[in-house]
């Protein structure tokens, strides 16, 4: 948990992405679009609580990068009102991630892990029922 008083000795890690929900994925082409996000710099994905999410490593325009403070404090979005102090970013190993892909390469393995698999274990499956046959 973050400390009161913390944001000031903070560069604003929380003003420095953004993170959208994404459906979830359920077909391998699902999967495969996801891989594409990911083939971009500074993309991520991640899963929480079972549900998807975009991340975009991005800097706010309105972070000051010479104090790291706010420059539109009083008419900051709704969303940055609501941001919890208490789970924030400055708190290494804060979020528990159920899955974390950071690269294209991370989701290629994982398609393969789950699709390809599958498949072998079905043909398996369908080749000893064959034999009993
Ligand atoms: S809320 Fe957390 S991450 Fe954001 S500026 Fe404050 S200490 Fe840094
Ligand atoms: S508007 Fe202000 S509080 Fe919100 S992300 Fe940008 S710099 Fe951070």
């Amino acid at each position: 948990m973050a400390k009161k008083g913390q944001c000031g000795r903070c560069a604003g890690l929380c003003c420095r992405y953004f993170a959208l929900p994404i459906e979830t994925p359920e077909t391998r082409a699902d999967y495969e679009d996801i891989r594409w996000y990911l083939c971009h710099e500074n993309v991520s994905v991640f899963v929480e609580d079972g549900d998807w999410y975009l991340s975009v490593k991005n800097v706010c325009r309105h972070l000051s990068q010479e104090d790291y403070r706010c420059g539109i404090y009083q008419r900051r979005p709704k969303i940055c009102r609501k941001y919890k102090h208490a789970d924030c970013d400055s708190v290494p190993g804060e979020y528990d991630y159920e899955l974390h892909f950071t690269c294209d390469k991370d989701m290629d393995e994982y398609i393969r892990v789950k699709f390809d698999n599958n498949v072998t274990e079905k043909r398996a499956i369908r080749n000893i029922k064959r034999r009993r046959a």
